[in-house]
């Protein structure tokens, strides 16, 4: 869930329900349109949708995935996958941001069309919630919210290293907007220069969650502060997220078509994003608790 979508509805009172509505395409702005697959770096590639993502990391054993938007996007990305020459079969590793269905509806259909080994690697928090379909979430409740179910094959704990073909990523567990939600960052090799690539979770503050004395989930407050340190401390130098809008995907792929090789490596849009985004949760912590 983005912040973006949010703000289309405006005044309106906020709730889970008209949120699903908005997110479920029935709004002005869609995350799941059908958008071209293209490659970020050597190695990495944009196969998700017009704001739901989803990356591809080709490495010499085999392909790792990293989110699955929601139903309709896990056709697209197998879809895109197989459009960039490579074969959904290799498919290894899958991994995940968060529990929300629009990041985690369109695993299931990935993982049947990938490798029969294939891994879902996931935290523990979240990779419960994806296990049972979206149900457990602290604040999406209803069947609107549930999906087809994967069960994680592996536990990732903060800090824990994911490895194929020369490839490491490690899990950094930045909760907040879920209580699992997980960044993960890895090394790319971008225009010629090895880079510091970080898939950011989410940063959003969902209307209707509660921080500071009433929580939406016990800890959450404490979850966010601990997030917004660990973003500050991680290098993000190709930044990209769960939310395409979160980092500009659409601007910046028209840079690169434009001639812009690292259009992608942006820190200091990292940066702002991490100021902007915490700047809010500061703003709605306060007045919740004046
Ligand atoms: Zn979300």
């Amino acid at each position: 869930m983005s912040l973006t979508n949010l703000k289309i509805l405006g005044a309106v009172a906020v709730t889970a329900a008209a949120f699903a509505f908005a997110a479920h395409g029935q709004s002005t702005e869609s995350g799941h349109e059908p958008y071209p697959p293209f490659k970020i770096g050597e190695g990495l590639y944009y196969v998700g949708a017009s704001d739901y993502t989803s990356y591809l990391i080709v490495t010499k054993a085999g392909l790792i995935v990293i989110d699955g938007g929601d139903a309709p996007v896990g056709h697209q990305v197998v879809q895109n996958i197989r459009a960039l020459g490579f074969d959904p079969k290799n498919i290894k590793i899958l991994l995940n941001t968060h529990e929300h269905f629009d990041h985690a509806a369109g695993l299931a259909e990935i993982k049947r069309a990938a490798a029969p080994d294939v891994k879902f690697y996931a935290s523990a928090a979240d990779g419960a919630i994806v296990a049972a379909g979206g149900k457990g979430d602290p604040f999406l409740k209803g069947a609107r919210f549930e999906y087809d179910p994967v069960k994680p094959d592996v536990t990732v704990k903060d800090g824990d290293k994911v490895s194929l073909g020369g490839w490491t990523l490690t899990a950094h567990i930045t909760g907040g907007h879920t209580p699992g939600c997980t960044t993960w960052t890895f090394p790319v090799t971008v225009a010629g220069k090895v880079r510091q690539a970080l898939d950011l979770c989410s940063a959003s503050v969902l209307a209707g969650y509660k921080l500071g004395r009433t929580e939406t989930y016990p800890g959450q407050t404490a979850d966010y502060e601990h997030s917004f340190a660990e973003w500050r401390k991680l290098p993000c130098e190709v930044f990209i997220a769960s939310h395409g809008s979160f980092y500009g995907l659409k601007a910046k792929k028209a840079a690169l078509d434009a001639g812009k090789a690292d259009a992608f490596v942006d820190p200091a849009g990292c940066r702002a994003f991490v100021d902007k985004a915490e700047a809010h949760f500061r703003d709605e912590l306060k007045k919740q608790n004046p």
